[in-house]
């Protein structure tokens, strides 16, 4: 996910400004940004988002001592979780201010006004290993979610009534209140913005109009797909109140740490131990791969660390581009235990190349005496590769 602005850049306002002067900045923003202003201008359209969701959190007090005191973090953490936040849509910037545009003439979403609401969206998650995500897979998910209720078909209203029309609002759902200079209209209160009300509720479902549901869905996740993104299901959220349409699905996908492959966006990296004669020497070495096994040539003289590519055997890319490549990371063991015959070598070895070894068989607290002494031993073995 790409950083976000500060929410006070976004609305060109200090960190101490007032509730006036942030609806103030925020009015000449969406003005200035509003889609009828820009037509087909994509980047006026996520500016206008930004600071519609700006708004959102620094217009409410508590939400705005959370963003203080949190960041984003603690403004974020609703049922989309850490993935997009805010808006997902210019329609939903609608939604949630278009009375704010009505009252200073901008005119909000058409058709809202005493309409059925988009029901909320849902999150759920799915957890894959290394290997699903590379291939890609189908998972079943399970989700509670409400449907409109059987009894009343949505409506709320006890078989045979009807819901009536709101007193209060006179059935548009919004009443206007004056705030300063501008005429604000909000929510009728009495009945929510439906815009109805229900006097007598259908006994299964209180008068919601909802009935809670389990439906399994499977997903398929795209080859490639990396730990914390999210795909969608549209029109599988909340059912809308009062027969609105769905909201959408939100399937968060995390991915387990692999035991061997570690993963930087499209690459992935796995330490591949050698001996130091093939190190030295050069040799061909078998690579394990997500899904089976490559042979890599080891050039003579290869270093503890060097780094190998192997092309195109890292992760695809769940939009059809470039698969990625595996970095092979070359660790050079050293025996912790020698066989008489490997050690005597080695002892050869140690001649040849004129450094000094410990003699065989030395006691442990002579050694420990020969390291706090700074005595025979242990500084030559350590610089081999500068002599
Ligand atoms: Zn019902
Ligand atoms: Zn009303």
């Amino acid at each position: 996910m790409a950083s976000k602005r500060d929410y006070y850049e976004v609305l060109s306002v200090t960190k101490t400004a007032t509730s006036e002067e942030i609806k103030k900045s925020y009015k000449k923003l969406v003005i200035k940004y509003h889609p009828d202003k820009n037509p087909g201008d994509e980047e006026a359209i996520v500016m206008f988002k930004e600071c519609a969701e700006a708004y959102e959190v620094l217009s409410d007090p508590n939400k705005r001592s959370r963003y203080d005191q949190f960041g984003h973090a603690g403004v974020n953490a609703g049922a989309r979780g850490g993935g997009a936040g805010g808006f997902q849509d210019i329609s939903d910037v609608f939604d949630a201010f278009g009375d704010l545009f009505e009252g200073f003439g901008l005119g909000g979403r058409p058709g809202r006004r005493g309409g059925a609401a988009r029901g909320p969206d849902l999150q759920v998650s799915v957890t894959l290993d290394l290997r699903e995500a590379a291939t890609g897979c189908k998972k079943e998910v399970t989700v509670h979610r409400h449907k409109a209720c059987g009894t009343c078909s949505g409506s709320g209203a006890k078989p045979g009534s009807k819901p009536e029309v709101c007193e209060y609002c006179g059935g548009h759902g919004q009443v206007v209140q004056a705030q300063g200079f501008f005429r604000v209209q909000t929510t009728c209160p009495a009945c929510r913005g439906s815009g109805k009300v229900i006097r007598s509720k259908c006994e299964d479902c209180q008068g919601s109009g909802l009935q809670g549901e389990l439906v399994k869905r499977v997903v398929t996740i795209p080859a490639g797909i990396d730990h914390g993104q999210s795909l969608c299901l549209r029109g599988e959220g909340e059912a809308g109140p009062n027969g609105g349409p769905s909201g959408d699905l939100y399937i968060e996908v995390r991915v387990n740490e692999h035991s061997i492959f570690h993963r930087e966006g499209p690459h992935l990296l796995c330490r591949v131990p050698i001996s130091y004669s093939q190190a030295a020497l050069g040799a061909t070495i078998e690579i394990p791969l997500l899904i089976g096994k490559e042979e890599l040539k080891i050039p003579a003289g290869t270093q503890p660390g060097e780094m190998f590519r192997i092309r195109g055997k890292g992760m695809p890319d769940p939009r059809g581009r470039d698969v990625g490549d595996l970095h092979v990371e070359i660790q050079v063991m050293v025996p912790k235990k020698l066989g008489d015959d490997h050690e005597q070598l080695l002892r050869k070895l140690a001649e040849f190349e004129k450094v000094d070894v410990h003699p065989h068989q030395k006691s442990w607290l002579k050694k420990i005496k020969d390291f706090v002494t700074g005595g025979s031993g242990d500084d030559g073995e350590d610089d081999d590769d500068e002599k």
